[in-house]
């Protein structure tokens, strides 16, 4: 597993032209997009956002991309910044930590309305 989820960032930093014979064919191309849309937005987006303008079915699959690309935009002096999840019910502000997902249940009045982290790409200065 590590050793693919390393290929894959090569693939996306070098652009991989011999796409015939990569296996991962389908990722570098999904997560370029998810990217670039990152890079391009004004405001941030959730994984919602993401889902519905690429036709994307499961929400855990624009996570796991999106915590993926924070870690391969690093070398291009690129970040990733993240407007926190937080609860709709009491507006407890959840930690952003290193894997990106949306939280399931409030900790502080265990509501389940969770207003989704919003994400975009930013050059570091
Ligand atoms: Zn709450």
């Amino acid at each position: 597993m590590t050793l693919r989820l390393k290929q894959c960032v090569q693939f996306i930093e070098q652009d991989c032209t011999d796409l015939g014979t990569c296996e991962l064919r389908i990722l570098p191309t999904r997560r370029k997009r998810i990217a670039v849309m990152l890079e391009e937005t004004e405001y941030p987006l959730t994984a919602e956002d993401i889902c519905r303008a690429l036709d994307i079915k499961e929400r855990s699959i624009v996570y796991e991309d999106i915590t993926h690309i924070s870690k391969s935009i690093k070398n291009e002096s690129k970040e990733l910044l993240v407007q926190p999840a937080s609860c709709g019910n009491c507006d407890f502000v959840f930690k952003v930590k290193g894997t990106a997902k949306r939280p399931s249940k409030c900790p502080k009045c265990r509501g389940q309305w969770i207003i989704s982290p919003g994400y975009l790409i930013r050059l570091r200065k």
